[in-house]
């Protein structure tokens, strides 16, 4: 079975690419890099030509995903796979690979019908290093493990679970959350060490998109976000705090697009064997509209 090997970018659709830029390149220390190009700009992470690309459309929401195959052999095997577990997808043209900045590129969507795209072949600029918007103590953590994770909206999670499998992707239920009214299950999969690259089941938000989350090699990264968030009077969503899954300590704050972005430190390798847990580790407690379900009661 031919496996996708990274979330390499995400494309989100934004209404003020202004306090986007503000917001990407003096809070969360990505490159900021705007190519002249109308409406649109590059937000950088490492070597890659970009990771995440902002388009001025108006959307406020995840316009598409990213995942990388191995190379060409993989992208020509990925059809026949994806052929046989009947989903329909598309080759996008040269024109729009060179856009992507990728070799070959296909074009799908979900069972939620979230943009999906696979394609090989990334844009690596290794003439111009990463130069963050702002200090930072280390550098993101990228590499096999990919740009990071995201949540998305999945209103038939085993539909989306079907889908995802098909991708070559593993994984399951991780959480089992009383939210008061109902048991959230929140499943979460993974295609390389990263915990997870993709994950739903929060409910049945308005957006697309719950949150997308960065990851830093230096815990002092994670701090010193929090005082530019803090500063900033950037709302705050959940608290600091530590995932019971992915043993990421990290935080949540509102993007300009009103989804939110969570930055942490500390992902573990993706586990071989399934569990499933009740609560976090600690902290995560909810504000400015977070969701509660996360945070701990520990016994007294
Ligand atoms: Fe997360």
């Amino acid at each position: 079975m031919v496996q996708v090997t990274e979330l390499g970018y995400i494309g989100l659709g934004v209404s003020d690419i202004e306090a986007w830029k503000h917001f990407a390149g003096d809070i969360l220390a990505l490159e900021v890099v705007d190519e002249g190009e109308a409406g649109r700009c590059y937000l950088r992470m490492d070597y890659w030509h970009h990771r995440l690309v902002l388009h001025a459309d108006g959307a406020d929401d995840v316009a598409y995903l990213g995942f990388r195959v191995a190379g060409a052999v993989e992208f020509d095997d990925m059809q026949r796979q994806l052929a046989s577990a009947g989903i329909d997808y598309r080759i996008g043209s040269v024109a729009e690979a060179e856009e992507r900045r990728v070799l070959e590129v296909m074009k799908l969507a979900d069972p939620d019908g979230n943009p999906v795209e696979i394609f090989h072949g990334p844009l690596l600029r290794k003439n111009r290093p990463f130069h963050p918007g702002r200090g930072m103590h280390g550098k993101f953590v990228t590499g096999e493990r990919g740009l990071g994770h995201c949540i998305v909206r999945e209103r038939d999670s085993d539909a989306a679970l079907r889908f995802y499998q098909a991708l070559g992707m593993r994984g399951g239920i991780e959480y089992k959350l009383d939210s008061g009214s109902q048991v959230l299950q929140l499943r979460f999969m993974h295609c390389n060490k990263r915990e997870h690259s993709v994950a739903w089941g929060v409910g049945d938000p308005a957006k697309r998109l719950n949150h997308i989350m960065l990851e830093v090699d230096n815990p002092d990264d994670v701090g010193l976000t929090h005082d530019l968030v803090r500063a900033a009077r950037i709302p705050v969503a959940m608290q600091l705090g530590k995932h019971a899954n992915d043993h990421v300590y990290s935080f949540y704050f509102r993007s300009p697009s009103g989804f939110n972005i969570e930055y942490g430190y500390g992902g573990r390798d993706a586990t071989q064997q399934s569990e499933y847990y009740d609560a976090d580790t600690y902290g995560h407690e909810p504000e400015s509209g977070g969701e509660a379900h996360l945070a701990p009661r520990h016994p007294r």
